[in-house]
Parts: structure tokens; sequence; C-alpha cells
């Protein structure tokens, strides 16, 4: 028998369970299907008129372009897409609110740094770099490293090196280049590095040691400059040499009970489906409420993907500066789109399409409900630190690849990604949780994820119970326990996002 599911009461059309044949009845809502349906797309529940809205989540996805009867396979042309709320006249209000109630367990395992709001999930050499030029010896020097220097130093979970494609050749100066500085510069400072700064340079590029450190930091224990070695070996013994230095400090680091604020995590959203707005968003939603209601820092971004829901996120601000800088942010977004002739309805892939999510407002909607429906409290730019805990608001581009480096830079040391379509991404400097929207995913790969909200889908579970199983594995992961990507040793590029001109 097939099922749809209607989310708000003033939706018109509803998401198949599972795919439908044409003549096949939907029994809850008492119409029969006019075509074959797949998996995740809508149908109509009653007849439509031209110039009608689509309505789903409660939210017009946009007007009708000709009539269509109930049980109408929805499709993405039926319709236009509406314009973008205007971002002048936004106000707070108030609307956000933290759950009534908080799980007993409100405490991790984290390893501590003097002076650092956060603490990390993990005890990882990080190797950065001031410019892609220096990859090929810091490759070499940490497969070196990894198979002769590290095994002695059984408290350290890894060694990573930072290799970003920024650097050199690109206009430094120009009013865009803040964005990768500072994403460069913070991602050194990512609390799973433990406070030990190790940089490799060149010695001629434009993003000079000095933009990354301060003069305390610049010192031949922190910093190597490959231009001063001695030939291939020299580089290699140098790097190699200056690690173990490290790799022995960091070594004595041990694990110990934190409070949630002490937390700093993020979350996105990769290859969406239709049911992402229905089972998982809303579970990770639901996750963070709890630990922003018990003083974690939690972090959602990808601007492309809220830009239509930018009003609902105002209402949740807990003040006018936070909804101010929400404007920046997003209207710095919406003239680089521009810039670059195009437009929001540039986000949904191919894949989404196929999913189900017809265009950008109904995928924004899905994407927010990762948001939860705790108050926002502070709104970053692309590779800021935030300054208070809570739910944050960090923009960065929905961009998977890019998205990760900078909630990264912006200090998460854990990342809860969501996907329906299904992607192996994750990341190597911090534990990437993934969890599914639809249990067709887990069956096709059923060693990749974390967690499952299909359950939600075919009502074996609610998002409450999904969204505590959540809340446990982010607890859990963040005080040690690998992540299924962890264990298959799965990691993407660290991609800095560069919106400034390459020269
Ligand atoms: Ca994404």
């Amino acid at each position: 028998m097939s099922e749809a599911i209607r989310i708000h009461e003033n939706d018109n059309v509803a998401v198949m369970v599972s795919a439908i044949g044409r003549g096949e009845l939907l029994p809850a809502f008492g119409i029969h299907a006019l075509q074959d349906i797949p998996q995740g797309h809508k149908i109509a529940l009653r007849d439509l008129k031209h110039g009608e809205p689509v309505v789903r989540y409660g939210v017009e996805l946009g007007n009708l372009v000709r009539d269509i009867p109930a049980g109408t396979w929805v499709v993405d042309d039926l319709f236009e897409l509406p314009p973008s709320p205007a971002l002048s006249d936004l106000k707070a209000g108030g609307k956000g609110a933290y759950p009534s109630r908080l799980p007993e367990r409100r405490t991790w395992m984290g390893f501590e740094i003097p002076g650092y709001p956060y603490a990390g999930t993990r005890n990882i050499l990080g190797i950065s770099t001031t410019v892609q030029c220096v990859a090929g010896p810091l490759r070499v020097a940490v497969d070196r490293i990894r198979r002769e220097i590290l095994p002695k130093y059984p408290h350290v979970d890894d060694v990573s090196p930072l290799i970003h494609p920024y650097g050199c050749g690109v206009a430094i100066d120009a009013p865009d280049a803040y964005i990768p500085i500072r994403s460069i510069r913070n991602l050194i400072r990512n609390p799973n590095f433990g406070g030990e700064i190790m940089l490799v340079s060149l010695g001629c590029e434009k993003l000079t040691v000095d933009r990354l450190l301060s003069s305390e930091e610049i010192a031949p224990d922190n910093v190597i400059v490959l231009q001063e070695c001695r030939g291939f070996s020299g580089m290699i013994d140098a790097i190699c040499t200056l690690a173990e230095k490290k790799l022995a400090i960091l070594d004595e680091r041990r694990r110990t009970e934190l409070p949630l604020s002490r937390l700093c995590i993020g979350t996105q959203c990769g290859g969406s489906d239709a049911f992402s707005g229905i089972s998982a968003n809303p579970s990770i939603g639901y996750a963070f409420d709890l630990l922003a209601a018990g003083g974690a820092t939690v972090m959602f971004s990808e601007v492309t993907e809220v830009r239509d829901g930018v009003h609902l996120l105002a209402q949740r601000c807990s003040s006018q500066e936070t909804v101010e800088n929400l404007k920046r942010e997003i209207g710095w977004y919406d003239a680089y789109l521009a810039r670059g002739g195009a437009d929001r309805s540039a986000n949904p892939t191919p894949g989404n399409h196929a999913g189900g999510l017809s265009n950008i407002v109904e995928k924004a909607m899905g994407s927010i409900a990762k948001s939860g429906h705790a108050p926002i409290c502070e709104v970053v730019g692309p590779g800021q630190i935030p300054s208070k805990g809570g739910l944050v608001f960090a923009a960065t581009p929905a961009s998977d690849i890019v998205c990760g480096p900078t909630q990264l830079a912006s200090g998460i040391t854990l990342q809860v990604f969501s996907t329906g379509r299904g992607t192996p991404y994750s990341l190597r400097e911090a534990p990437v949780i993934k969890i599914a929207t639809r249990h067709e995913l887990l069956e096709r790969w059923p060693d990749l994820f974390d967690v499952d909200a299909g359950f939600i889908i075919t009502g074996e579970k609610t998002i409450p119970e999904v969204g505590m199983e959540l809340y446990d594995m982010i607890l859990d992961v963040a005080s040690g326990r690998e992540s299924e990507a962890e264990k298959l040793g799965l990691y993407n590029d660290l991609i800095i996002d560069n919106p400034a001109p390459i020269t």
C-alpha cells in the first residue's frame, strides 16, 4: 500500500514514501495517482488552479502555471520560483525557543586547551601551509611521519597536512581576500590541533607568515621556510624534526570531563532529497536544540540554502544586532552571486531534483530544519570564530567541500552531515557523523552511516527518538568513539573559499 507524508496542515501536496503506480489509491487522502510517481516526489492532494501556490511545510513553493487535478505528479515545471524575501525589512522576532527539559547527560570527554574557548574532540598534529606550492614535500614528509614517528606517540590520533589552494597568484589585498586569509588563520587554530602551531611556508608567496601568525608565534619552533632548507632531503628532515617535537608535546595530553559549553560543532547537508526535511534534518535540529540549551556552540551554514527562509531565521534572532549581521552576510552573498551572473536558483543539483526537490524554496525549508527551534544567538562571517555559546549561523557556501573547511576555521571539532542521495564526504581534521534520510540509502551503503533517520519515514521511530540517538552519538564521537567515516579513513580536500581575484 502506498503512503505519503503531509508535513503541515495547510499543505496541498504530500511526499510519496514509496513510488506509486498510475491509478493506484492513496488511502489516507482518498485520491488516485494520475501518473507513476517516484519515491520522494510530490502528489497534488486536491484540484489546484492556475496561479494558486503549491504549499509544502506550510510555505509557498511557487505559483502553478496551469490547472492540475488531484493526484497529479507535481513536477518542477508546473510552478514558478517566487522572489526571495527582501532583506531590508527583516526584524528580530524573539521567536526562538529552547526545549523545556534537558537530558541528564550534559558532559563529554575532550582535550582542553588553556586559554581556548573550545576543547578538542581529537588530538591531531595539524601541519599548516601558507601556500599550495609546499604541498609536494609536505605530503612526502607526512607519509614518513605517519610511518616512522607517529607510532612512538600513541596518545596522538593523527597527523593532518592542512593543504589548501590559496596563498599565491592571488590579489592578496583585494576587498574579499579577508575571507580566505581569515579562514586559514583560524583553521590553523582549530581546537583539534591542541593549540600547537606548525606552519610550512615556501618563502616568496603572497600569503606571508605574518598574515597568519602573531609576532610571538613566528619562531623556528613553529615555522619552516622551505627555501631556507638544503635540498629536498633538508626539507623533509626539517618537517619531520619539528613534527616530532610537536608530537611529544601533544602526546602528554589526556581527555577530561568537560561541560557542553566547551563543545563547538557544526552541521551541513549534502545530496539532499525530499525526505531531508522530514527525517534527518529535523532530527539534527532536535539534537542541536538540546546541545544549544546546554551551552554548546552549534553552527549551521549554507547561505544559498537558507536564503528563502531568511525571514524565518530573523524571527529567531535574539537581537536586532544579530539580524543586521544576518542581513550583511546574506546581502554579501546576493551580490556575489549577481556578480557571477547567477542567483539562488543555481543551487539545486540534478540529484536534488531526482530526489523530489523542485526548487530552492523547497530545499531551503528542509535545510533550515537542521537548525531546530533555538534562538539564533550570533551570526558570523566565513571562517570567523563565534564569541558566544548557543545556536550560531556561520555564513558559508552550501558546497560540501567548502562548507566543511570553513566551519573548521570557525572552530568546529565535529560535524553532523545529513544526506538523502548519499555521498562519502568527510573531513580528516574533525570527525563527521553521517545521518541518512531513508532506509534505502543504508541498504545501498550499509557501512557509511552512523544514524538512520529512515525510521521516521516508515513510522517506526519519532523525530525525538532519532534526535536523542543522534545527541548521544554526538557526545560519544566527541569523546573519542570513531565515526563510520573515520573507520574507513575518508576525507575530502580543504577547499578554502576565495571570492577575490586570482592573478
Ligand atoms: Ca552542503
